[in-house]
């Protein structure tokens, strides 16, 4: 049996920042399908050629490529004893594909990050993150505070794009949340808390989860 967490919650919620931590407190990879994407879209690759132009339009990569892209990812040999999701999955068809894949390996520990939409539009748009080392960090910061690294804006973080993603997130993504709020394993925490709190809660729910 694996150790499997989902982040669950909408742009902007801390998915990426709480991911990553409790990965590296598990000794599990994060898999995060955005970084996985906008990796492929900088390599210029076939896959970054398919997914370009729907992400800057911040609507969402089709079910089919996204569930493979993912099985990929998780067949690998680091993953083999869990990981932690962060952005997938979006839809009811991705999250069906996934309990497939999880299939006699485990229940996974659902977290859903619940911040209101305001708070996530001044975070989406004031978020940059480092062309160095990836990390997000804010408007207000001069560097990277992990590198040094020079600080961008997403292309999806702005203004417009923005209310777009969270169009999306509210027709797709939303609904597959119910999906989970039915199953075992299923636990809402308030996200608009310092990102420290929200590691204590979310690594308190993984560890129960777990034993
Ligand atoms: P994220 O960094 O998770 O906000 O993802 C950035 C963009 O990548 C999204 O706005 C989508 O265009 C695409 N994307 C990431 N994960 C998925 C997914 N599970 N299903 C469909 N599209 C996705």
């Amino acid at each position: 049996m694996g150790l499997y967490v989902i982040m669950l919650g909408p742009p902007g919620a801390g998915k990426g920042t709480q991911a990553e931590r409790l990965a590296k407190r598990l000794g599990v990879p994060r898999v995060s399908t955005g970084d996985i994407l906008r990796e492929a879209v900088s390599a210029g690759s076939d896959l970054g050629r398919q997914v370009q132009a729907v992400m800057s339009r911040g609507e969402l990569v089709g079910d089919a490529l996204m569930v493979e892209v993912v099985r990929e990812r998780v067949c690998r040999p680091d993953a083999a004893a869990g990981f932690v999701l962060d952005g997938f999955p979006r839809t009811i068809a991705q999250a069906e594909a996934l309990e497939a894949l999880l299939d006699g390996r485990g229940t996974p520990a659902v977290v859903e990050l619940v911040v209101p939409e305001d708070e996530l539009v001044r975070r989406l748009s004031a978020r940059r993150v480092c062309t160095g080392c990836g990390v997000n960090a804010w408007a207000a910061d001069t560097a990277c505070a992990a590198c040094g690294g020079r600080l961008v804006q997403r292309d999806d973080d702005m203004a417009e794009v923005v209310r777009e993603r969270l169009r999306v997130f509210a027709r797709q993504t939303q609904p597959m949340v119910a999906f989970y709020r039915d199953r075992g394993g299923y636990r809402p925490i308030d996200g608009t808390r310092t990102p420290d709190e929200v590691t204590a809660e979310v690594t308190r729910i993984v560890t129960e989860h777990r034993s």
